[in-house]
């Protein structure tokens, strides 16, 4: 299982990875968007480190992530800060009082995560948004735990899918965000905020060891 010194390590890793993909976040945008969407994950994920500095020894899992929904929400801006932490916000309520997330507990709070960003951003799957990057790493890490996979291995198989759900929206027309304006444009391109998310739980599972 893991607890809040992993929840912690992941979003600090998540930070350093995203400072070092800033730029080709920024280009992934570039093409289909505004162009900003690697300077807003910076500027969150940033903000959070001093954050998590002043959590208690006793914090939870869930208090990590509350820490980050409320730093996401109030710093990202963009659509992405909303999705994100709404995202985060989620998965702190899901996993409430645990101390140890064991494997359902990690099914519980990634299905949480990405059933907020549905609600608040409305998209279906194929949209080309990070719902097509969430929803694999949801299945795959509900497969994984339903197997009797243990936890690094869970988070692995949710990043593996992450990461082929973000390359497979880039032969895809955008019907959510900005890229949705460019029609047939959009083609070609992957979406950025699939990228991030695919970042993200990289970082999820390389800080499970
Ligand atoms: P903005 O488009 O406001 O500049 P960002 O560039 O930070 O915001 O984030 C863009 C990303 O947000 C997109 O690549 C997409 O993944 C995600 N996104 C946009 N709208 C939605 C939505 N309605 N539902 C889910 N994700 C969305
Ligand atoms: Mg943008
Ligand atoms: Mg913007």
């Amino acid at each position: 299982s893991v607890g809040a010194d992993w929840a912690e390590a992941w979003i600090r890793r998540s930070a350093a990875d995203i400072a070092l993909n800033r730029a080709a976040l920024n280009t992934l945008d570039r093409d289909i968007g505004d162009g900003d969407h690697g300077e807003n994950m910076d500027r969150g994920f940033q903000a959070a480190l001093p954050k998590l500095d002043e959590l208690s020894d006793t914090a939870t899992p869930a208090d990590v992530f509350k820490v980050v929904a409320t730093t996401l929400i109030s710093t990202v801006g963009g659509a992405a800060g909303p999705l994100y932490g709404t995202a985060f916000l989620k998965a702190a309520l899901s996993v409430v009082g645990q101390v140890e997330l064991d494997g359902n507990g990690l099914a519980t709070f990634l299905t949480a995560a990405r059933d907020g960003i549905v609600l608040r951003g409305k998209a279906e799957s194929g949209d080309k948004t990070m719902v097509d990057s969430w929803t694999p790493a949801v299945d795959a890490a509900t497969a994984a735990n339903a197997a009797g996979a243990s936890t690094a291995e869970i988070l692995r198989q949710a990043a593996d899918a992450a990461l082929a759900g973000a390359v497979a929206t880039e032969p895809w027309v955008a019907r959510k965000g900005r890229a949705s304006y460019l029609g047939e444009r959009a083609i070609g391109h992957r979406d950025p905020g699939a990228e991030s998310t695919a970042l993200l739980l990289r970082a999820a599972a390389e800080a499970a060891g």
